[in-house]
């Protein structure tokens, strides 16, 4: 047993006791101020026998990673203290461990105090209040939950609650109650969203309407959809006749309404299949005990953005629209859940009074959990929203777009309603807002051909680039795929086995260039019935893409 007082040279000159109780009054305390370079793994693992805070290090470091093999972890790493800013005193701080790596996508883990010190910054003064959680791993927090839901029905009336168009409405849905699937009432539901897998198709025969047979996260879903408060669950394998190829096609096409619609999504993002259950509901979470660290308990916790990222869920096709077009989500994970909604987003690892501070957001990595809606439209939206989908997989090549229609429909939905805020005055109309995946857009003040045309013209400009090692190819003229033309980026998705590597890119957008001085780009559009059209008549058309020829 190694005593406190045995530490090595580096370990001695980190003060962890004066980041824990940010002991620098006078002074504002910055993530900087403490850190622990690791450097190298293998000579800090090499330290555990003579040193106690190295030999204690190594013990959080393995249970912080214990998904990963200690040695495989990147060399360089750094513990560091990053401040905690209290919601309701703005002067009192308190401070969170972080283990970082100066590798670029390499994972961060955290050690939230489980009673944070909030230290006053000018006069020493000090509390302390709950901020890291413990979890259930056998179950999730429905009270918070609930109570999330609840606050959201209440407060977020225009962005959260507002069901602008009943474009399609769903036949059926799961009723959790009787378990059976019936003819869908006039009622809120709820939708999931998750990876089919490797589970046999013929457990979901639509005749089955007993539900005997059903793979573990769609039971679970069930049992979350009555633990909410509600009765109704849409499924798409239950709820689309798999054997009406008419109802099947038009389910598809308007996939988008019935997330849209849906009161709250329930996100499967854990395991690879349907089969894996909800961790917190049918399966334990990976949770791991309390760190002591100077007298004071810490708790691990994953990175939530990785968390997500790194799902089967996350690299699929259709999920990426059920995700950005859900209004609320509950997200599950294997180390825990997550609310969010346009306007909120919290996680049950954290004390509820930090939910949405800036604290939250820089473990998150990013402003955001998953991408929300933006509040604002852009013109550049599209293209953005675009970038995100592009590297996800699908099964079947053929829905390439079909799984995307959605974002478009939603964007064009919006700038008809808001056109007159975008400073651009550019808006995208409202029945064909793309031909084979390209945006079209509409100018305000010069709506004529030329005009159009041009804008397409430029929205041509995408490249593929290989992430790593810069451009890959250009464009895609020499990989066409049957069902898209080639100047269409759905001809080049879907066609490499590690998507990861590559991302879209479009450099030319109608919004970063000025006035037209010299436009004389025609486009025209040729009918399958062999009317010929120009951009601007197809926009207002009913007759979608697909009854238009790619040339
Ligand atoms: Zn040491
Ligand atoms: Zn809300």
């Amino acid at each position: 047993m190694l005593r406190t007082s045995q530490t090595c040279e580096r370990c001695a000159r980190a003060d962890f006791s004066k980041a824990i109780m940010r002991s620098t009054p006078g002074k504002d305390f910055y993530y900087e101020d403490f850190f622990y370079e690791i450097r190298t793994i293998s000579m800090f693992l090499d330290r555990e026998e003579e040193c106690f805070r190295c030999n204690q290090l190594t013990k959080i470091l393995r249970m912080t990673f214990s998904d990963i093999e200690t040695t495989s972890l990147p060399e360089c790493f750094r513990l560091g203290a990053t401040s905690i800013s209290n919601p309701a005193l703005t002067r009192y701080q308190s401070t969170y461990f972080c283990f970082r790596s100066f590798e670029r996508g390499a994972p961060w883990r955290y050690l939230l105090p489980v009673q944070a010190r909030f230290v006053d910054n000018f006069s020493n003064d000090h509390f302390y209040h709950s901020f890291g959680k413990p979890i259930s791993p056998d179950t999730i927090d429905y009270n918070m939950f609930n109570d999330c839901i609840k606050l959201c029905r209440s407060r977020h009336s225009t962005t959260c609650n507002s069901i602008s168009q009943f474009r399609f409405t769903t036949k059926r849905l799961i009723d959790c109650k009787d378990r059976v699937i019936c003819t869908a009432p006039n009622s809120r539901y709820i939708c999931l969203s998750y990876v089919w897998g490797d589970a046999p198709t013929e457990n979901a025969t639509f005749d089955d309407r007993s539900l005997a047979e059903i793979p573990q996260t769609v039971s679970d879903a069930m049992f979350v959809t009555l633990r909410l408060g509600m009765r109704y669950l849409w499924v798409d394998r239950y709820c689309i006749d798999q054997n009406n190829p008419e109802e099947k096609h038009d389910a598809i096409r308007n996939m988008d309404s019935i997330y849209r619609n849906a009161f709250i999504t329930i996100i499967a993002a854990a395991g690879s299949g349907s089969d894996y259950g909800l961790p917190g509901v049918s399966r334990p979470r990976k949770s791991t005990p309390p760190v002591g660290i100077d007298s004071h308990a810490f708790m691990v916790m994953q990175n939530p953005s990785i968390d997500m990222k790194d799902s089967t869920w996350n690299t699929r096709g259709w999920t990426y629209q059920e995700m950005l077009l859900s209004r609320r989500r509950l997200i599950f994970t294997d180390y825990q859940s997550y609310f969010q909604c346009q306007k909120h987003q919290t996680m049950e690892q954290l004390h509820k009074d930090f939910e949405s501070t800036d604290s939250m957001k820089r473990m998150l990595g990013y402003k955001h959990l998953l991408p929300t809606q933006e509040e604002f439209f852009t013109v550049d939206e599209i293209y953005s929203r675009l970038e995100e989908y592009y590297p996800r997989t699908l099964r079947y090549e053929t829905d390439n777009i079909n799984a995307f229609v959605g974002v478009f429909r939603e964007l064009s939905d919006r700038t008809s309603d808001h056109y007159s805020s975008s400073p651009s005055g550019l808006y995208m109309p409202h029945q064909n807002p793309h031909f084979y995946g390209i945006p079209l857009w509409l100018d305000l003040k010069l709506a004529d051909d030329d005009n159009i045309s041009w804008r397409f013209g430029l929205s041509l400009g995408w490249r593929i680039e290989k992430v790593k090692n810069g451009p890959l190819f250009a464009h895609a003229g020499a990989m066409v795929k049957p069902s898209f033309p080639s100047w269409s980026w759905a001809s080049t998705k879907g066609q490499r086995l590690n998507h990861d590597h590559y991302r879209i890119v479009f450099s030319s957008r109608p919004s970063h260039s000025g006035e037209i001085q010299d436009a004389n780009f025609s486009a025209y559009v040729t009918h399958k019935s062999g009317e010929r059209i120009s951009l601007s008549a197809y926009t207002t058309r009913a007759d979608d893409y697909t009854l238009f020829h790619p040339w």
